[in-house]
């Protein structure tokens, strides 16, 4: 079965006194993982260490940063390399989520070079796609979507691509309280697996996980991640909420 994924994206929130005390309240409270489930908390880059040394010894659940730089190395100053992740043990980067892509300028070319980086240096890429609501309101966000993939992830190798994690966000649900409905993710993530299966054949399509994120909250948690094609979420505020986390986390498959 594949990988089902509970990941929060804390964003730029929290002081790390808030985070110390949110990652133990969700200790506390969340039930065991099945083995093939996954926590993954998408952390800022001064918690990563300190976070990861408190999940320590609690199977399955990881950090992971929320960006690399798309420079191997070198005078870049503010920037965090992949390969500067890997040497602090860390096993998953967030890729592409669309406030990067807006605030930042990363464009798909861009976000290409970051997906290299992070293979190379034996990160798993969470990469984030997704339609504003424009797009969605002409009815062109499975060709959009389709775009994003193409430019940014089909250089790769059948062998590469099975180590994709990717979270479909709709701009328009992100944030803003308006989730995608279960039969819109459904549809969209079935559409994606088949794109994915168009270029690396069905067997590798199966084995990616692809992740609903937008507004995701405990209330419907259950019923998108219960999509034959949801294999968990990408989770923005929510994930800021103990309680609310740790029951999202127990809505996955
Ligand atoms: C996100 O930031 O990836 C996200 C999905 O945010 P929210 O859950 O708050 O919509």
């Amino acid at each position: 079965m594949r990988k089902q994924i509970a990941a929060a994206n804390w964003k730029m929130n929290l002081t790390l006194q808030q985070a110390e005390q949110l990652t133990h309240e969700l200790l506390a409270s969340k039930r065991n993982l099945g083995a093939n489930q996954l926590v993954v908390f998408g952390v800022p880059f001064p918690y990563l260490l300190p976070i990861k040394n408190t999940l320590q010894g609690n199977g399955n659940m990881y950090v992971a940063a929320q960006n690399c730089s798309d420079k191997k190395s070198g005078a870049y100053t503010g920037e965090t390399s992949a390969e500067m992740l890997k040497s602090i043990g860390l096993k998953y980067v967030i890729i592409g989520h669309s406030e990067r892509r807006e605030y930042f300028n990363e464009d798909n070319a861009t976000l290409a070079v970051k997906v290299d980086l992070a293979l190379a240096n034996d990160l798993q890429p969470i990469f984030c796609c997704g339609e504003p609501l424009s797009v969605r309101e002409a009815e062109t966000q499975n060709s959009y979507v389709e775009k994003q993939l193409n430019e940014s992830l089909f250089h790769l190798s059948a062998d590469q691509a099975r180590y994709f994690v990717v979270a479909y966000e709709p701009i328009w649900a992100i944030g803003t309280g308006r989730t995608a409905s279960s039969d819109q993710a459904q549809e969209m993530h079935a559409h994606i697996r088949s794109v994915f299966a168009s270029k690396y054949g069905e067997d590798v399509a199966n084995t990616i996980s692809i992740l609903y994120g937008g507004s995701v909250k405990a209330a419907n948690a259950k019923e998108i991640f219960g999509q034959p094609d949801v294999d968990g979420g990408l989770v923005g505020g929510a994930s800021l909420v103990a309680d609310e986390f740790a029951s999202i986390i127990n809505s996955l498959k």
